[in-house]
């Protein structure tokens, strides 16, 4: 990326949506101007004596450090970096661990590694905003004790099957708890308790008192804490209690000085407790024993926006099924290049600038859809194009003879040949030197076995007995025949060279041929393991509806063959991206690939061709 993250505001030639809609007139009304930022999260008194906030707007990217981040977190981060950048705002890098016992370094560190290499950066105004949310567990259990305190929360201990039943459902309203009713002060007894291990896991929780019969269930008075032993990553034995998701999210968005809290549709019903929540702890309160308190928490209080989540076609985005394929060894890893994890993206050869570009194009909606895989693959194509040095490389080699070579060039003559790495350097700015890729041709080259054909189908224009073509780079050659084993199997295609047809001299046109090949000469060509990357599922819609997704495994989907590549790829290094010529987009794998030993994985095909 050329922009740094969080430099100065860059909106013009992005699309708009609604999410840029409403951020631009937030910002036009001034509706976060007067925000107070402390240099840390905290509550209201905690910001008042910050200074005005120097973020025009502040995002977060809120992931559960309990996987790898997959294809679909890309969208997310690149929608909430991308927003804070393009606003003069601050996203800030939230690991969400609210949850006891699910957390792994291995994955914070992951986390930490694919949001960097995606291009983004949580330093900002000399600040790193990388928090993690089990740091707040003391603001949300004050959160949770001045709710029962202004009589917005009491404590359940109805049997968890009681409380399923009272719920209701869609056609039948619920039933009051018959703890509703009880005294603030004895809520606060109790709930103190529940935080003091004096009652068994599962014996109570504590809830927002608001509406049995809402019409959104979520509203029936949902459970904000629970009680439950566990040995939490960060705060070790200190809590038996922990908050719920819906009650911590909001209490986390507005301790950072969240403006805009962007998730996935899924959160939909859930925003009216957001809203309900933040209002009360916002707000200044009379509590049961009569004092009159200033809100908890700072005002203006952050706003939930929902997005239609990423679903792309033969792509899974489960947590759940992607360890399944981990775990079941139908991949090699979290990074095989298969998987949509962004480790694995990266190792099949994604730049982060392709990512970027595929979550601008498919843009920001509020409804679901299905994204075409091909058009991840085109903005690969569309980012490597200017990009990506050529080279050839032989994949289904067959040797050919130019039988003539020894008489007409010299015996054992080698020929220095060249050609452009970059041939469309498209920036017509750019003065800096085309870089030139040399390689040789000699008296034996390899060639691709498809390019010979002895009796040529209609229209056929490569290598058939009396046929003219050039070796790309190189010569015009005439093919002659073809030798074969015992068994009919073509082993050695024969031609002659014809010579002063060398591309880039004057002889070059003299002779017509009717196309070019690619190819690779014997003498200065190198093997190297080229691992054939295809989808990994059959299936447009792997596990869409139930579906076994294993039953649709591709069983091509890798394949590893010996190639033979051009000699400018002996210097080649890991990571870096290749066009081989008429092949498509490859990159030297970040793992595997060493000088003397070299490893290509297909990222791509030139064109879309999948089901064709
Ligand atoms: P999974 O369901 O795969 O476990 P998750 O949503 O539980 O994923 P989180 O770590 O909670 O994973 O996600 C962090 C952020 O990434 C959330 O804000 C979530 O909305 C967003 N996100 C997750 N999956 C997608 C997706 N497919 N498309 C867009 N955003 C996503
Ligand atoms: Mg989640």
């Amino acid at each position: 990326m050329t922009t740094p993250a969080n430099s100065a505001t860059d909106t013009d030639h992005k699309p708009s949506n609604f999410l840029r809609q409403i951020i631009e007139a937030d910002i036009a009304q001034g509706t976060y101007a007067n925000r107070r930022w402390a240099g840390t999260p905290g509550d209201a008194a905690h910001h008042a004596k910050g200074n005005p906030d120097p973020a025009k707007i502040r995002t977060r990217f809120p992931p559960e450090p309990n996987g790898y981040l997959h294809v679909g977190h890309a969208k997310s981060i690149c929608i909430n970096f991308g927003l804070a950048r393009d606003y003069g705002g601050v996203c800030h890098l939230r690991f969400d661990d609210t949850n006891p016992e699910k957390e792994d370094t291995e994955y914070v560190n992951s986390i930490l590694d694919a949001v960097h290499w995606l291009g983004f950066s949580w330093e900002a105004n000399g600040l790193l905003h990388q928090y993690q949310a089990s740091d707040y567990f003391d603001f949300m259990y004050a959160a949770a004790e001045r709710l029962i305190e202004a009589g917005h929360a009491y404590v359940d201990e109805q049997s968890a099957e009681e409380m399923r039943i009272n719920r209701g459902d869609f056609g039948k309203p619920g039933v009051n708890s018959p703890f509703r009713a009880r005294s603030a002060s004895d809520n606060l007894a109790r709930f103190r308790d529940m935080r003091a291990g004096n009652l068994a896991d599962g014996a109570a929780v504590l809830r927002a008192k608001i509406d049995m019969t809402s019409p959104n269930i979520n509203m029936r008075d949902p459970a904000i804490y629970r009680i439950r032993r566990a040995t939490h990553h960060n705060t070790g034995d200190a809590w038996c209690i922990y908050p719920m998701y819906t009650f911590a999210h909001p209490i986390e968005d507005a301790l950072e000085q969240i403006t805009h809290s962007i998730c996935t549709l899924e959160f939909e019903d859930q925003r009216p407790f957001y809203d309900w929540l933040m209002e009360r702890l916002c707000e200044k309160t009379t509590l049961h024993d009569g004092r009159v308190v200033d809100g908890l928490l700072a005002a203006p209080a952050p706003k939930q926006y929902e997005f239609a989540r990423l679903n792309l076609t033969y792509v899974i985005t489960s947590k759940r099924k992607l360890a399944q394929l981990v775990n079941e060894k139908k991949v090699s890893g979290w990074d095989d290049p298969r998987m949509p994890t962004i480790v694995g993206l990266r190792r099949r050869g994604y730049t982060p600038e392709s990512l970027q570009l595929f979550a601008e194009r498919i843009g920001v909606t509020k409804s679901d859809s299905w994204i075409d895989y091909s058009t991840l693959e085109g903005c690969l194509r569309e980012d490597l194009e200017t990009k990506a040095h050529r080279a050839m490389a032989v994949l289904n080699p067959v040797k050919l003879v130019l039988t003539n070579w020894d008489e007409v060039m010299g015996p054992g003559h080698i020929e220095p040949c060249e050609q452009p790495a970059l041939p469309h350097k498209n920036d017509e700015t750019d003065n800096s030197a085309t870089p030139v890729r040399h390689f040789t041709i000699g008296k034996e080259v390899w060639i691709e076995r498809e390019d010979f054909e002895e009796v040529p189908p209609k229209g056929y224009k490569r290598l058939f007995p009396g046929n003219k073509v050039r070796l790309k780079g190189g010569y015009v050659i005439e093919c002659a025949g073809c030798v074969k084993d015992a068994s009919g199997n073509i082993t050695q295609i024969e031609a002659t060279v014809i010579p002063d047809t060398k591309s880039g001299t004057p002889g070059s046109a003299t002779v017509k041929a009717s196309t070019a090949i690619t190819w690779v000469a014997v003498n200065d060509g190198l093997g190297a393991e080229v691992r054939m990357y295809d989808r990994l599922f059959n299936d447009p819609q792997p596990d869409a509806g139930g579906k076994d997704f294993l039953a649709v495994l591709n069983p091509e989907s890798l394949k590893v063959i010996t190639a033979y590549v051009e000699p400018s790829l002996a210097n080649s290094t890991a990571g870096q991206h290749f066009q081989f010529e008429r092949h498509g987009y490859f990159v030297a794998d970040r793992i595997d690939h060493a000088p003397g030993k070299l490893v290509f994985n297909r990222i791509t095909g030139l064109k879309d061709t999948w089901g064709k």
